[in-house]
């Protein structure tokens, strides 16, 4: 299951043009705490942190996205093309209270298209998105947008909602006071219910965005208009990371329980230079595979069956050689065959192809090498047909 949904989404990467890039599964600690930020859940809480023989800390990523532009920064890989599109699949590392969908060693597939302004560029991300789930027969999921503003217009916006929190800060749950100073715009992203209801009318970032952002948000809205992506806009969305700018969004799914998160992304125009590259700006997205995986299993996906093609059974020992021979042959042409390993009897052997659900048998014995000709069984529909058990890997690769 876990290769079919991954030869799923590296089609689905292949098709929208992006290159995978492999970092290393540990980096130096300073860059998480530089780019996801240092105030964080992730960066403050989760992350596993060691040091080295060497007295350096080390961190075990907990993301993909601060390695892949560590690697492209490094890399010089902005010199060769304007927009680098590269994606990811692999573990990631995050000390969370294990429950279902939450796991502290997990694996997320993600994919950042480094080096383009435009709303179309978020878009595409977007689409991919989309299309990895929709390619894997998943339909249950919906897609939330929201504006996180930029460099101008958020800190302003901070400012309005932090006033408006300060008015009420001894009603909200203890977590919620703690990011009044911190981190704001998370208290509007509270769980509790209370901070929820308190919050109901607070002013949104949607409605302070600078000209920019409110320009580039209603291209992205008109473009996933235009691609028949439905959406809604959710002022409220924050993302767990520091440096999304403009663009920020999520994917749930009803299938999933309290985790419904199944993939998030968003526009990071500072995040390159914050990590001691140029101005570049980018967007990207990241997704869980084990929440895929929870989703596929309930709704009962299956991937497709790889079965032998053909399973040649020896009618008598002088043809085991033949058999082998044969069955060899067919594999370095490039189809999936099985023969008898275990010396076992044709009645052992018919039992064996039925149980590798081949898709066909082929008896071969003395007689059959004699004549030049085998009855090749078809044993979905149990129709057959003579061969020439001279020509089999021409047979089937007609
Ligand atoms: P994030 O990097 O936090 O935006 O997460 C992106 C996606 O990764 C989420 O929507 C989840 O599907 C998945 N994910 C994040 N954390 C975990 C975890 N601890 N266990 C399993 N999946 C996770």
């Amino acid at each position: 299951m876990w290769q079919f949904a991954e030869r799923t989404i590296r089609d689905v990467f292949h098709q929208f043009n992006y290159k995978e890039i492999r970092t290393p599964i540990f980096e130096s600690t300073s860059l998480f705490a530089r780019s996801i930020g240092e105030l964080t859940d992730i960066v403050g809480k989760e992350m596993y942190t060691f040091q080295d023989r060497s007295g350096d800390s080390i961190t075990l990523r907990p993301e993909g996205t601060a390695s892949a532009i560590r690697a492209y920064i490094q890399n010089n890989l902005g010199e060769s093309l304007p927009l680098s599109k590269v994606y990811y699949i692999g573990p990631m590392f995050r000390q969370e209270r294990p429950q279902a969908g939450r796991l502290r060693q997990f694996h997320q597939f993600g994919a950042e298209a480094i080096g383009s302004p435009t709303a179309e560029t978020d878009v595409e991300i977007i689409a991919m998105t989309i299309e990895i789930y929709k390619r894997l027969g998943i339909t249950s999921y919906s897609l939330q947008i929201n504006s996180v503003g930029d460099e101008e217009c958020r800190p302003k916006y901070k400012e309005i909602l932090r006033d408006e929190l300060r008015k009420i800060a001894d009603q909200l749950s203890t977590e919620s006071q703690k990011r009044i100073d911190q981190n704001p715009m998370r208290v509007l992203d509270s769980k509790d219910e209370n901070d929820q209801k308190l919050t109901a009318s607070m002013p949104l970032i949607t409605d302070h965005l600078n000209e920019e952002c409110s320009k580039h948000f209603e291209r992205v809205k008109a473009l996933l208009t235009a691609y028949g992506i439905p959406y809604t806009v959710n002022g409220r969305l924050v993302r767990g990371l520091d440096y999304y700018t403009k663009t920020a969004f999520e994917i749930t799914s009803t299938e999933l329980g309290s985790q419904d998160a199944l993939a998030g992304g968003g526009r990071y125009d500072l995040l390159v230079k914050e990590l001691g590259g140029k101005q570049t700006p980018s967007v990207g997205f990241a997704a869980g595979m084990e929440r895929l995986m929870m989703i596929l299993e309930k709704k009962g996906i299956t991937p497709p069956k790889q079965n032998p093609k053909i399973f040649i059974a020896a009618a008598d020992e002088s043809s085991r050689e033949w058999v082998l021979k044969t069955t060899m042959a067919l594999r370095t042409n490039g189809i999936a065959s099985e023969c008898d390993l275990l010396s076992r009897s044709l009645k052992s052997q018919m039992k064996e192809a039925d149980r590798q659900q081949a898709e066909f048998s082929l008896v071969v014995g003395t007689m059959e090498l004699e004549s030049g000709k085998a009855l090749l069984k078809n044993l979905t529909d149990h129709t057959q047909q003579e061969i020439s058990v001279n020509d089999i890997v021409g047979f089937f690769n007609k």
